[in-house]
């Protein structure tokens, strides 16, 4: 492979994407980036080939280094690569697995480098499935006060407690989490962050069923399930501030940042399918049309403002404050989004199955319900905003009496 390093040769680099992804792409993957989203790994045949190229090529994960088996980009040839993934239909199929959005990351910043060997490549190569153990059924938004202990045994750690909302723990391999490893301490200085092998019998997941049937996070169970010495990421009694790190590469994750899947078509084309319009070829309802122009207008400030943060960046990957006003602007445009859509869509967006609906009116209904848990998860959207108050703005605490 030609040596894009220094002042890269962009052209170049973009020939080299096209011809690999060309080479490589299974043409039957073609727009279906919503596979790469979903909650169960896909076997399907050309799937799991696309993930292996895409980990053997190290692209799943573009700017890590090689060293690890990452792509070893520069954030420039990155957004190349998914200008020409966008250009053909790909899509990146590890980019919402919790190893490459968080653990991973998380890992790279805190892990010693024997952890960042043994964890990172198979990350990287999509071999490995990682869930999140922060919440536990007393601690949500107040995570600090999360009671699952970890009690030193000699040899490591002995691991008892519950944690719940654990996203993908019936599939996950490892899992990363908080555990209190001095109950003497106060609350936010007591916490080890531990990376937990899932493969023990004294670790019980049930799932969670939801009403749709699905069940994408479970309870979890630690009944003195064992941590060896080199499961603790960063130091001992720390863990509260590698903890905070992976939830804003979580957040970061969740800014709305394009992952190759195409872009859905504007709301108002979507609009003129359904509505009867005017004899100026617009929509007639003026307050709906309000609203949607309201709602396009948000949703390109929002990119518009994405796109600054990251050329801000300038490459840097570590997640910025930006990431928790973002996240919350991705919340705001993606839940009207789905809420106009259905409006828009009438009893047609209503629809659960069945030949009556087109594939896009049973998606959107589907959108407009896990669209609700998107203020939630990483953090609900009063606690980002009370980061952004207290922590980024540097406003005073009104909840605490003077
Ligand atoms: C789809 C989904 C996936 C998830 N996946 C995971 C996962 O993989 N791992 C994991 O550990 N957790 C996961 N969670 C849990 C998630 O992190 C918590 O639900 C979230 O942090 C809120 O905690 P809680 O549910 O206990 O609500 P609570 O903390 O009880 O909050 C209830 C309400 O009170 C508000 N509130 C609470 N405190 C304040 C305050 N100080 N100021 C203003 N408002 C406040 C909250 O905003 C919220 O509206 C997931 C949640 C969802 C919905």
């Amino acid at each position: 492979m030609a040596d894009f390093g220094g002042d890269t040769d962009l052209e170049a680099f973009r020939q080299e994407a096209r011809a690999w992804l060309e080479a490589n792409f299974p043409a039957s993957l073609k727009g279906k980036g919503s596979l790469a989203t979903s909650e169960v790994r896909s076997d399907e045949p050309d799937l799991v080939a696309w993930r292996k190229a895409m980990g053997a090529k190290g692209w799943g994960t573009p700017t890590w280094p090689k060293e690890y088996g990452g792509g070893g980009l520069s954030p420039q040839q990155a957004r190349v690569l998914l200008q020409e993934m966008t250009r053909m239909g790909a899509f990146n199929p590890l980019m919402f697995g919790m190893g490459v959005t968080m653990i991973g990351p998380t890992i790279m910043d805190y892990g010693t480098e024997e952890q960042r060997k043994k964890h990172l490549p198979p990350i990287v190569r999509g071999e490995v499935q990682w869930c999140v153990g922060y919440s536990e059924p007393n601690a949500g938004s107040d995570l600090a006060s999360l009671q699952t202990k970890a009690v030193d045994n000699g040899d490591g750690w002995t691991v008892t407690g519950s944690k719940i909302w654990t996203s993908g723990a019936q599939y996950s391999d490892w899992c990363g989490a908080l555990v209190r490893t001095d109950p003497s301490a106060k609350k936010h200085e007591g916490i080890s962050f531990m990376l937990i092998d899932m493969h023990q019998k004294q670790i019980e997941v049930r799932p969670i069923p939801l009403i749709a049937g699905a069940s994408p996070f479970c309870e979890t169970f630690f009944t003195e399930a064992k941590v060896p010495r080199d499961g603790l990421l960063g130091q001992l009694n720390v863990g509260w501030t590698v903890g905070k790190r992976l939830l804003q590469h979580e957040r970061a994750s969740q800014t709305g940042a394009s992952t190759g899947a195409k872009p859905p078509p504007p709301l108002s084309v979507v609009a003129k399918k359904y509505l009867e319009l005017d004899g100026q070829g617009r929509i007639s309802d003026l307050d709906l049309r309000t609203r949607l122009v309201k709602h396009e207008m948000d949703a390109k400030v929002h990119g518009l403002t994405l796109a600054r943060a990251m050329a801000e960046a300038k490459g840097n990957n570590s997640p910025g404050n930006a990431a928790s006003v973002l996240k919350n602007s991705a919340t705001n445009v993606a839940q009207t989004r789905a809420e106009l859509t259905l409006e828009i869509m009438g009893h047609q967006g209503l629809g659960w199955q069945g030949d009556a609906f087109t594939g896009e009116e049973l998606e959107s209904v589907r959108s407009w319900l896990f669209g609700k848990a998107m203020s939630i998860y990483g953090g609900s959207s009063e606690i980002q905003n009370n980061i952004v108050s207290k922590r980024i703005l540097g406003l005073p605490d009104t909840t605490q009496s003077t």
